[in-house]
């Protein structure tokens, strides 16, 4: 089970259940009741005493945080058994009623509910608006259903402003997933997904194009120096990313950051400890002349002219 690529900073909170007992089919919005950043959402979610968490946090600026992995069950919806089967999202919103969202919150809410279902292996989410007809559903193997805090609680989550929102996020997930009525009459088969042209995957706000067609997401792409093509799962297809074949380096000095994207200047995530690490990506990218290589636990991107390959 992965975790969301778009999340560019991660702080795992110890309020959890690990492994989350229930296959996911789920997701439950909330609102956070408060414009933060990813960041500091993730940090409310540290400290032991505050018995919460959350699978993920939406910031203000549309940045995402991981607080809980998705094998996970996050203490989020005042309901263990909703918990353990969803994943579950704090989005940063105003303190007061309607609990309004930002633009690129919401944005980035519903790139983040796409990503989720995608690597989940669902192709609809469905908001079917009512409490006992949502619960009494059993959702087809594809399906990811959409439930509400206020439904397990007595609280506002996630406000007005989100709980209006919930059948245009399954409605605009569900189109993007492909699953919706097709407006082509003719859709090529194979071409269902989309290319992307972005500076890196997890920077989806520099996203200059989603094509069908690869070839012409790769004249984008050459067009635009830094711009990469990647397919539905964040893989770079074009440029062709080498090598794929894992391989283990050796990190023998102490202040080597990890780093969120290919590149000096991206969000740090701290120092890697001395050791021994497997890389699974290699990227080229500004700050590293033998570029870039990911951690295969996920935790992001090191410098490789500071590791040496064992
Ligand atoms: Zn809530």
């Amino acid at each position: 089970m992965s975790n969301s690529p778009l999340a560019s900073i991660t702080m795992i909170s110890p309020n959890k259940n690990s492994p989350r007992t229930h296959a996911i089919d789920r997701i439950t919005i909330h609102c956070f009741v408060g414009q933060v950043t990813a960041k500091r959402g993730l940090e409310v979610f540290q400290p032991t005493s505050k018995q919460a968490s959350c699978n993920y946090v939406v910031g203000k600026d549309g940045d995402i945080g991981l607080c809980v992995e998705e094998k996970d069950r996050s203490w989020c919806s005042s309901n263990a058994a909703n918990d353990h089967r969803a994943i579950t999202i704090e989005t940063a919103c105003d303190t007061t009623h309607p609990y309004t969202v930002t633009a690129k919150a919401y944005a980035a809410l519903v790139d983040l509910c796409e990503d989720i279902c995608r690597r989940n292996g669902k192709t609809k989410l469905i908001w079917l608006g009512d409490k006992a007809k949502t619960l009494a559903y059993t959702p087809a193997p594809g399906e990811m259903v959409m439930t509400v805090h206020c439904w397990f609680a007595n609280k506002a989550c996630p406000g007005k402003y989100l709980l209006d929102r919930h059948p245009e996020i399954a409605a605009e997930v569900t189109r993007r997933l492909g699953s919706a009525p097709a407006p082509a009459p003719t859709p090529d088969p194979g071409t269902s997904h989309l290319y992307r042209v972005r500076k890196a995957w997890t920077d989806s706000k520099s996203q200059i194009g989603a094509f069908k067609v690869l070839d012409n997401a790769k004249a984008l792409a050459d067009k635009n120096p830094g711009f990469a093509v990647f397919d539905e799962t964040g893989k770079q297809v074009y440029p062709e990313a080498a090598p794929a074949t894992p391989y283990r380096v050796q990190v023998t000095i102490s202040d080597l950051y990890i780093r969120s994207e290919p590149r000096m200047g991206s969000a740090a995530k701290g120092f890697i400890a001395p050791g021994i690490y497997t890389i699974i990506e290699e990227r080229p990218g500004d700050g590293s002349a033998s570029g870039w290589g990911k951690l295969k636990s996920g935790a992001g991107w090191i410098a490789l002219d500071y590791a040496r390959k064992l």
